[in-house]
């Protein structure tokens, strides 16, 4: 198990070397400079963008360095209304950039096109969350692909979709182990369709209240609920890769502080983490002061939690909740 991870770039060049040096990166993804930020995200609420374009050159040099794949973001969703032109120029003058990520399929075939040396990626929030959805985005030219988060507990859709590398030589699975959403919530898309828009209305209006409520207005979420999140544990990363169901790993968030992302990364190529297991794959929001002991999951969980994925009137996340949270 060598280089496996995705890792963000949250502005701390040391932090993103310090990570290099235990070879256990694949990537690095990054948000464009002022000026060529086509990342989707957090554009208003704190982290990314706000780079310089000597700091990404350099970080750029030290992926190139460490031989590990620069990724620059270009996931708004609605990019193809953007000034592609100007983003082409942007990555041209990067001269070794490795790929480029985007969420809107309107966008992708242009990418392609532009840059057929790059691996040009399927975003998290393209939400392509089911086997079908791959397989026709991979005719448009994709190379690697994020995954929706409901897809992380699908052996089935996985196992199926590994078939699919014969005949696409440069297709990649790649799954984000943490992630602020539930599983199948309804409001998905718009997470990330309302952060591009909240500039529409100087970020003040009811969009912010949205984004502020953790990014997501699952009703009435209950422990269990919590537990059916399609997290990754650390200790789950092993039984991805030995069976075949992710190429890379993928781990959030960008606009954390370098504590907070030393402290989930290290979990990651530690594969193990002996704390709250919220730290580490982003229970957040109303859940910040819940204590999840990742030391009571039991043996074997990556494989118990698939199979009970897939049954809905599953009794598996009910019995669990009553096992893992420590209230005190
Ligand atoms: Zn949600």
């Amino acid at each position: 198990m060598n280089k496996i991870f995705s890792i963000p770039f949250n502005g701390d060049t040391a932090l993103m070397e310090e990570a290099a040096k235990t070879g256990k990166v694949a990537e690095i993804y990054f948000a464009g400079p002022a000026g060529n930020d086509l990342s989707q995200s957090y554009p208003v609420y704190g982290g990314g963008g706000d780079f310089s374009p000597r700091t990404i050159s350099e970080l750029i040099a030290l992926c190139r360095d460490y031989e590990i794949r620069s990724n620059l973001l270009c996931n708004k969703p609605t990019l193809v209304f953007d000034d592609c032109p100007a983003a082409f120029r942007y990555i041209k003058s990067l001269k070794y950039l490795d790929a480029v990520t985007v969420a809107d399929p309107y966008a992708l075939a242009a990418f392609v096109k532009e840059f057929p040396g790059k691996d040009i990626q399927c975003s998290v929030s393209m939400v392509l969350d089911s086997f079908e959805k791959v397989r026709t985005i991979l005719k448009l030219g994709a190379g690697t692909v994020n995954l929706h988060i409901d897809l992380n507990r699908n052996e089935a859709a996985l196992k199926a979709l590994f078939r699919l590398k014969k005949s696409y030589p440069g297709f990649k699975v790649k799954l984000l182990a943490n992630s602020v959403c539930y599983h199948a919530c309804p409001f998905y898309k718009w997470h990330d369709a309302l952060e591009t828009l909240a500039p529409l209305n100087n970020n003040k209006n009811s969009f912010g209240a949205l984004l502020d409520a953790n990014k997501c207005v699952f009703p009435k979420p209950t422990r269990s609920d919590l537990l059916r999140r399609p997290f990754i544990r650390p200790e789950d990363v092993d039984y991805y890769l030995r069976k075949n169901r992710a190429d890379i790993i993928k781990l959030a968030f960008r606009s954390n502080n370098s504590e907070t992302l030393k402290r989930t990364l290290w979990a990651y190529f530690e594969g193990s983490y002996k704390g709250n297991l919220g730290d580490v794959v982003g229970f957040g929001g109303q859940w910040r002061n819940l204590f999840c002991d990742n030391n009571r999951f039991p043996a074997g969980f990556a494989k118990k939690v698939m199979r009970a994925a897939a049954d809905p009137f599953s009794g598996f996340f009910d019995s669990l909740a009553g096992r893992v949270f420590v209230d005190g």
